[in-house]
């Protein structure tokens, strides 16, 4: 079948949610209210006006990022300036506006770690705090962002980033401190999120295996494949069309208590296994066929943004991978503290629910309720949001591209002696300043250098060291999931396809927010990509993803979608022409931040010389927050981040 009688067969042509979104920027956004001059909107060919109004999409009554669909996350529209800057293409902006603006505080970024920032920083200064928060995203959350659809009069609740509360139990005093103060009581997740459904459905995890990469498509029933221990029977292994040699192998790597590094002691196992990609552990050390790397390659996706060619062997240890049982390992190696609490600490749209309740409690109106029960369905006000009369405004749509201590810095050198913070930032094409008393860069580090030139050589390289990861979350509104009920499953892992892995969603009910339980019901599907470069060193294989997705459009994830679903599940009836009812793909070229990979870099160096400890360094009145900032892409660390920015200012 030619390409186009292939689209039309999988739907592409079919008319699915995407509302008037073309790669997901609104070519319809309250053209009324926007700016008369406005380059960026001449860039998108929205008919400019003869008036000129100043640029406040957010007041239009229709403005509300979470029910766009189509391409989101680092939606287009929200990139452009900064790369604008790192290109030295800014000369546009060299006219600035005065805004006459003065706050106590000026964040840059929205995402959980500026808005704690926030939080923090009215705790502890008093609640007459004046704040600005810049973000240049159209909505505010960074990556805890929350997609929202519609099934008949029905809403449906997705994560467009930021997924769980992962092991609250570990959480440090601070943040999980914020979380209570907010109302989230972590223990209400265990009634909220239903353990048992998939279970009472007989409902279980399969390998998807794709024709591209195994020569044929074959769905295999599998538990546990991704992480945390595997269990293949010998007739699930017989399934796979892997080579007869691989099937063996498989199972004697998964049974045998084979000692593969003869001689050496523990410790020393662990140092050599830490510079091991588990890849290469399993085809030198185990000695398997290929095949069995085949299947093994992206189950570190999710957790890693990279296959196992690019994670060490004694990660895989611990995230109990098989092939350590006869290694005699160190035992703490064992002991992974998110293991010990389940994965259920989930609202329906993932932390932006944490990102929503900071947002109530710091602008009054933008959201109703007091619970975090009535936060899943609250919707947002965000006209209220950048609200001359409230102590504490967030600017969306506005890019910071300096931030620069007042004075001339040939007479006044020292930062430290400076009163105040200039930040100036790009808004519908037009560049603005406020100043703060206080400045706190809760944005990415590497954007920081370019924000702020003057810093030391030592500190820019330190922030520059940081590469985030690249990662993709798509929601996929079906009509209903029978083809699930049907085959028997929740969630697939596909290790050669273009999505790693797709999921239901959780059945998590709260509040208002009902989990479609029956499926006949609408749902929502959570496919993952991680785009890497195999064979390229981690960061590298990074830089390559992310140039892969500024390059892809949204037709090409809707036909990869279309076409792996189609797949994976016609057999259980799936049609994706017809089942197929909105797609949003929550693009993420700058995901998470940059935890650094034993097999490329040392790890042992003292504190004091990460780079994310030599680049959070205090630069005078300019704090760094984020979770880049210490090097660890969770929830937690952005906001302990942001509490210890906040610190800096205040005092111990
Ligand atoms: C897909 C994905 C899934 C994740 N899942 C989990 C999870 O399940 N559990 C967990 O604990 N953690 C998870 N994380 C990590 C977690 O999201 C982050 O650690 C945390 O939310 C980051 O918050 P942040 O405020 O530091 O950064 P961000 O959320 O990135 O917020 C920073 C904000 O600053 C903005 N910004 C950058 N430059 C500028 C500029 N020049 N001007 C204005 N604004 C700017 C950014 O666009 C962004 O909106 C996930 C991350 C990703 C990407």
């Amino acid at each position: 079948m030619n390409g186009n009688g292939r689209d039309r067969e999988l739907g592409m042509g079919c008319e699915i949610t995407r509302r008037d979104f073309l790669n997901g920027i609104s070519i319809a956004v309250g053209t009324s209210l926007l700016a008369a001059n406005s380059t960026w909107l001449e860039a998108f060919g929205v008919p400019q006006s003869p008036f000129a109004l100043p640029f406040a999409p957010e007041k239009d009554p229709g403005y509300y990022p979470p029910a766009k669909t189509g391409l989101r996350g680092s939606h287009d529209g929200s990139w452009e300036v900064a790369h604008d800057l790192r290109d030295g293409r800014d000369k546009a902006w060299a006219e600035s506006v005065d805004e006459g603006e003065s706050y106590d505080l000026v964040v840059v970024g929205a995402g959980i770690s500026g808005l704690s920032a926030a939080y923090f920083y009215r705790k502890l200064v008093g609640k007459q705090a004046k704040i600005q928060i810049l973000d240049n995203h159209d909505d505010f959350g960074g990556h805890a962002t929350r997609n929202e659809f519609q099934a008949g009069k029905r809403l449906l609740l997705g994560y467009g980033g930021t997924q769980s509360i992962e092991a609250p139990g570990n959480y440090g005093k601070e943040a999980i401190g914020l979380l209570q103060e907010l109302g989230i009581d972590v223990r209400r997740f265990f009634k909220y999120y239903d353990q048992k459904l998939f279970d009472s459905m007989h409902l279980q995890e399969a390998v998807f295996f794709d024709k591209e990469t195994f020569g044929t498509d074959r769905l295999v029933p599998q538990k546990g494949l991704h992480y945390f221990g595997v269990d293949f029977t010998l007739e699930n292994v017989s399934q796979m069309p892997i080579a007869e040699a691989a099937r063996k192998d498989l199972i004697r790597l998964q049974h045998a208590r084979v000692d593969y590094m003869p001689g050496l002691t523990p410790k020393q196992k662990k140092a050599k296994l830490i510079k091991t990609s588990y890849k290469d552990f399993l085809l030198q050390s185990v000695k398997v066929h290929p095949d069995v790397v085949k299947v093994f390659q992206s189950s570190t996706h999710d957790i890693y943004a990279v296959g196992v060619d690019a994670v060490s062997a004694y990660d895989c240890a611990g995230e109990g991978f098989p092939g350590f049982k006869g290694m005699n390992l160190p035992k703490s190696h064992e002991e992974n503290p998110e293991q010990d609490e389940p994965y259920i600490f989930h609202f329906p749209d993932g932390n932006a629910s944490i990102a929503r309740m900071l947002v109530r409690s710091l602008v009054p109106g933008a959201l109703p309720g007091h619970t975090m029960e009535d936060i899943v369905t609250a919707r947002a006000n965000y006209a209220r949001l950048d609200d001359a009369s409230s102590t504490v405004r967030i600017r969306l749509n506005s890019t910071a591209v300096r931030a620069r201590h007042i004075g001339d810095p040939d007479q006044n050198p020292d930062p430290a002696m400076a009163k105040e913070v200039e930040v100036t930032y790009v808004r519908g094409g037009q560049a603005h300043r406020v100043r703060g008393a206080n400045c706190v860069l809760a944005c990415y580090n590497t954007v920081i250098p370019y924000l702020c030139p003057e810093m030391s050589d030592k500190q820019k390289e330190a922030l520059a060291y940081c590469v985030k990861a690249p990662l993709v979350y798509t929601n996929v509104q079906i009509g209903n999931w029978q083809a699930f009920q049907k085959l028997g499953l929740s969630a697939i892992y596909a290790p050669g396809a273009y999505f790693s892995n797709v999921t239901l969603d959780f059945p998590v009910s709260m509040g208002d927010y009902r989990y479609p339980r029956s499926p006949d019901e609408s749902c929502l599907l959570h496919l993952l990509r991680t785009p890497c470069e195999p064979g390229l060193n981690c960061k590298d294989q990074y830089r390559a993803g992310r140039w892969e997705l500024v390059n892809t459009k949204f037709e090409t994830f809707e036909r990869q979608v279309r076409d792996q679903l189609g797949r994976t599940l016609s057999a259980g009836g799936f049609d994706p022409a017809r089942d197929i009812q909105a797609i949003t793909v929550n693009r993420w070229p700058h995901g998470y931040a940059y935890e650094y990979n034993a097999l490329f870099e040392p790890l042992d160096r003292p504190a004091s010389e990460r780079p994310c400890v030599i680049g959070r360094q205090p630069f005078g009145r300019i704090k760094i927050a984020n979770s880049d900032a210490d090097g660890h892409a969770y929830t937690n660390t952005a906001i302990d981040q942001g509490y210890r920015a906040v610190r800096e200012i205040v005092g111990a």
